[in-house]
């Protein structure tokens, strides 16, 4: 008997009737002959609806951080209750439980908690009593019993960690996509599922803004190598494996092209080249709370320095003022910026061991006309900052130049 864990996201528990099929498909797996433990996340909007009357009462209600939890958990105990109903008046036996009933352990770091540990006995006496346990995703208790949320999208990591506390065998992450893609569908129409991919892979996608699975819940499972099967809660189809890399992984050498419109550019011209200046310019904005991505220092020409970087597209005002203020403190010439910029990467394990990658990535945009603005790069990822209406044109030629729509097996290159 295999113990399983299957999470549905909110467009899968959207409506009455969506939440009987997840019901269906959950018995289907029980009565197969598995242990089943659910994790669900609120009706789609609902989230965003709660923060949204939050918003009415007070503009920036993250200043409350314990009451916003308290608030924006409600919604997963709706979805749980509905589920458990929805389960019995199909004729089996459920049991829903909130955060602090399985218990899922937490930091107190509201609205983006962490989880810390899983208590295993509540949900193990369920399912020996052939219940199928339905768990609300998303939240947490902290060592003083308030409630705690583990940040937009966590119901994923919820769910990657009760497969981990539980020792499941497997953690079907059932969503609205059939899985994970070799860049965005919506973008290149021969766009192509992948099989399988490795977590480190799928941690640089993420992070590069393919929205599928919240990071930390991929790195939980890394940590703890719990397989994650992202499928389609609308259909029966095998999805993709998030996994260990495997020897057919490293065959490919690029697996996916992803984008981000979310960042904008910000260059200070002119800044003296001397020990502590780059500190004072990134702390001070630290300081804020605002989260630099790539940086760009020049060598420096007569004792001054070119110092580019990116920040979110939301922190670029409060950013620029920021460093207008700094131009000023250390004695720098200027500062300018550019929020119509798009950052577009490649990612692949196989890019460790292969040369001539980056120099393609670099070819095939030069050949489309397309400036590249900053280049970064990683052991698995090369990343570079171009002009935002290229965006679309890019991923075609990037999609194109390394093949991915055709199977690792059958790319023509090196
Ligand atoms: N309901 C939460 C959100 O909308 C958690 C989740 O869906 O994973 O972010
Ligand atoms: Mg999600």
């Amino acid at each position: 008997m295999a113990l399983v864990v299957q999470k549905f996201g909110g467009t899968s528990v959207g409506t009455v009737e969506r939440i009987q099929n997840v019901a269906h498909r959950v018995i289907a797996t029980k009565r197969q002959g598995n242990q089943v433990i659910v994790v669900v996340s609120a009706m789609s909007g609902d989230t965003d609806r709660l923060l949204n009357l939050a918003r009415q009462i007070d503009d920036r209600p993250e200043r409350n951080e314990r009451e916003l939890d308290v608030l924006l958990a409600s919604g997963e105990q709706v979805t749980i209750a509905l589920l458990a109903l929805a389960i019995e008046s199909q004729g089996e036996k459920a049991r829903s439980l909130l955060g602090h009933q399985v218990a899922i352990r937490t930091d107190r770091d509201h609205t983006r908690a962490r989880i810390l540990e899983i208590d295993k006995q509540r949900v193990q006496s369920a399912l020996d009593e052939g219940r199928i346990v339905v768990v609300a995703g998303f939240q947490g208790v902290d060592e003083e019993g308030d409630l705690t949320t583990l940040g937009r999208g966590g119901s994923d990591t919820s769910a990657v960690a009760v497969a981990a506390g539980l020792r499941a065998d497997v953690c079907d992450i059932f969503t609205d996509v059939d899985g994970i893609y070799t860049t965005d569908p919506n973008l290149c129409r021969t766009a192509r599922k992948l099989d399988r991919i490795s977590y480190d892979e799928m941690l640089e996608l993420a992070s590069l803004g393919a929205k599928v699975l919240q990071i930390r819940s991929v790195e939980f499972a890394k940590k703890y190598g719990i397989p994650i099967h992202v499928r389609s809660s609308f259909s029966d189809a095998e999805g993709t494996l998030v996994c260990r890399e495997d020897e057919a992984m490293e065959k490919a050498i690029v697996s996916g092209v992803a984008y981000n419109k979310n960042e904008a550019k910000i260059t200070m011209i002119g800044v003296p080249d001397r020990p502590g200046i780059a500190a004072q310019v990134f702390s001070a904005i630290a300081g804020k709370g605002i989260v630099v991505d790539m940086i760009i220092q020049n060598v420096s020409e007569e004792g001054l320095t070119d110092l580019t970087f990116t920040v979110p597209k939301d922190d670029f005002q409060r950013s620029m003022a920021i460093v207008h203020n700094l131009c000023t403190e250390i004695g720098a010439k200027d500062a300018v910026g550019d929020e119509r910029i798009a950052k577009i990467s490649i990612v692949g394990i196989g890019m460790r061991t292969h040369a001539r990658v980056a120099s393609r990535m670099f070819e095939a945009l030069a050949r489309e006309n397309v400036n590249i603005m900053m280049i970064s790069t990683s052991e698995i990822k090369i990343s570079c900052v171009i002009a935002e209406k290229y965006t679309e044109l890019a991923v075609r030629v990037l999609h194109d130049e390394f093949q991915l729509d055709r199977s690792a097996e059958e790319r023509e290159y090196i």
